[in-house]
Parts: C-alpha cells; sequence; structure tokens
C-alpha cells in the first residue's frame, strides 16, 4: 500500500532542463556565457551522434531548474517556431535588474521591445543569433535562488535559473494533462496564457500554455526547441511515472542512461516533447564544480574514440580556454 500512495501523490517538481538546437558552436557559447552569463556547466557531445558538441548551461553548481542545453549543428536549418512546441524559454532576473538588462541587450545589438506587464513580473523579450525566443523575467521570487557569485556579470543583476517555458498547444489535453497527470497547480489564466506550478517553488517552477486552436504546427530546427525535461526525485520514481504516463495512452520511452541523469521521453497529447529527468548524479559525476564546463567530457563508452571524436568537433573557444 505504501508505495501505491507514492506512485498516486507523485508531483513534478518543475523544469530539470530545456534542450534546443542551434547552428554554430561557437556563437552559441558567446552568447549564452558572455551576453546572458551563464555558466557553461558541461561540455560533451551528443551521444546518439558524437560528431557534434552537446553544451550545457546553468548555475554555479549546473542545479536542475537553470539548465538549457544545446545540439549545435553548423549550417543547421532554421527551424519554425509553431504549435507543438516549446516556443519560449525563459529566465528570472532580480526586480530591479530589468534596466541593467536592456542596456545590456542593446550594446551587443541584441533587438528587444519593450518589458511587458502580466502576472506579477515583467517580460523582456529577444532572440538569441538562432532565432530562439528567449524572455528575461523580473519577479518577486527571483531572488530566492543565488546567483553565480564568480560569474562574469555583476552576481546582483545576473540570471537566477530557469522562470518557465511557453508551450503552444491547439490541443486541450496539454493542459489537463499538466494539472491531472503531472500534479501542476493551475493558477488563474492571465494575458492570453493559461499558468500551472509546480510545487514547491523553485527555479523553472512554471510552465505556460498557450492555446492556439488555429496555430500552425512548428517544425524542428535551428533556433527551435527540442524537449523540455521535468524533474523527478529518483529511478524509483521515474518508473512510477514511467507507468502512470502509459496509463494515459501515451507512447513511453524505456529509461536511457544520460549519464548525468536517467531519461524517458514521450510526447504530449499536443505534441510537444517531454522528457522526465533523475536530479541525480547531476554534473559533478565527473568533474568538480569548480571545474564544470572546462574540459570535453565523454561517457566510458565513448572514451575510447576520443581522438576521433576531438578530431572531428569543430574549434572551440571556451571562456579563457581553446578545446578541441
Ligand atoms: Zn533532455
Amino acid at each position: 500500500m505504501e508505495n501505491l500512495f507514492y506512485e498516486k501523490d507523485k508531483k513534478i517538481p518543475g523544469i530539470h532542463h530545456v534542450t534546443a538546437i542551434a547552428g554554430d558552436p561557437q556563437r552559441n557559447v558567446d552568447f549564452y556565457t558572455g551576453l546572458l552569463g551563464l555558466r557553461l556547466v558541461k561540455l560533451t557531445v551528443n551521444f546518439d551522434d558524437p560528431g557534434t558538441y552537446h553544451l550545457y548551461y546553468g548555475d554555479e553548481a549546473g542545479r536542475p531548474g537553470t539548465i538549457l542545453t544545446f545540439f549545435p549543428w553548423p549550417g543547421a536549418r532554421r527551424g519554425r517556431r509553431g504549435n507543438g512546441q516549446v516556443a519560449t524559454v525563459s529566465f528570472s532576473i532580480p526586480q530591479g535588474a530589468m534596466g541593467y538588462w536592456q542596456a545590456q541587450l542593446k550594446r551587443h545589438g541584441v533587438a528587444t521591445g519593450q518589458p511587458k506587464s502580466r502576472f506579477d513580473e515583467e517580460a523582456l523579450a529577444f532572440s538569441d543569433p538562432d532565432g530562439l525566443l528567449l524572455e528575461l523575467v523580473a519577479h518577486p521570487a527571483a531572488e530566492s535562488h543565488a546567483p553565480w557569485q564568480e560569474g562574469p556579470l555583476p552576481a546582483a543583476r545576473a540570471i537566477r535559473g530557469l522562470h518557465s517555458v511557453t508551450l503552444w498547444s491547439s490541443h486541450e489535453r496539454t493542459a489537463a494533462l499538466l494539472a491531472e497527470t503531472l500534479g501542476f497547480r493551475p493558477l488563474p489564466d492571465a494575458a492570453g496564457r493559461s499558468r500551472f506550478a509546480a510545487t514547491p517553488d523553485g527555479p523553472g517552477a512554471l510552465v505556460d500554455v498557450i492555446h492556439r486552436p488555429d496555430g500552425e504546427p512548428g517544425s524542428g530546427g535551428a533556433g527551435t526547441v527540442h524537449h523540455v525535461a521535468w524533474r523527478t526525485p529518483d529511478g524509483a520514481q521515474q518508473l512510477a511515472w514511467r507507468q502512470t504516463i502509459g496509463e494515459q495512452g501515451l507512447h513511453v520511452t524505456p529509461v536511457m542512461d544520460r549519464r548525468y541523469f536517467h531519461s524517458i521521453y514521450f510526447r504530449e497529447p499536443g505534441g510537444v516533447l517531454f522528457e522526465i529527468a533523475t536530479d541525480p548524479p547531476g554534473f559533478t559525476l565527473d568533474e568538480p564544480q569548480a571545474q564544470l564546463g572546462t574540459q570535453l567530457k565523454l561517457p566510458p563508452w565513448l572514451e575510447s574514440r576520443r581522438a576521433g571524436i576531438e578530431q572531428r568537433l569543430p574549434p572551440l573557444d571556451l571562456p579563457g580556454k581553446r578545446v578541441a
């Protein structure tokens, strides 16, 4: 009975990471570490395509809820934002930091509109160099997550992890799955969006759904999100999720070893690719926190091919260092 209760009572505690597609890896590193001041917390390869990088950005420790990752394919064609995708990735910034960020983006030639008020927050929208739609969201809870103290930008203004993702969906069941199956708490609608909150609060605790019954479907490519991963505390709860998702009539993959977490994947009814990823073992599995992201890391099953992999990867200037 205990196990049954555990299984029925489970709730997603928020976003684990978001993975998107980029073009040029150097341009991606420069934008996310230089302009946005995120930490490169893991430099590795796409395990299914080891000739390309997999770049992970996050907070000082690479905590779940702060992670945005990219598959950078040089020369990749651009995708199209649309239904069945995460359309926007939003980062938290402290209240009072909006002026700093408007100046920072302008100084680097990044176009923005004016910040928009919605719920209890102000959101500034802009695009990354591949056209991925991002937001900086100033809100009261941002300061509950510590900034990267040693980062390149002033800590008092710095990004405090993910704020939310915004899904575009034509399907009523997208919202129902979040609330009734995954355990998100529906908040009152505002600004044409339905908002869902994870419990407990933390970075990446919110998901917005914009219902677009007549919207065009998106297509994958550079500048689009590939998937959003939700957190789960351990492998036992992940297996319970796998059963629950299957009972909803959705196709769910077996558990996959992603080295820094274990993953299952499924498409929600509106078409967005969802992953459920374990918090452990995390990014300090193969390098100490002080050295995160400073060298190319390969999983044990690719280590014997390191020389060939390094030869195929394009050279990359990291913050303070050149690799490959
Ligand atoms: Zn993922």
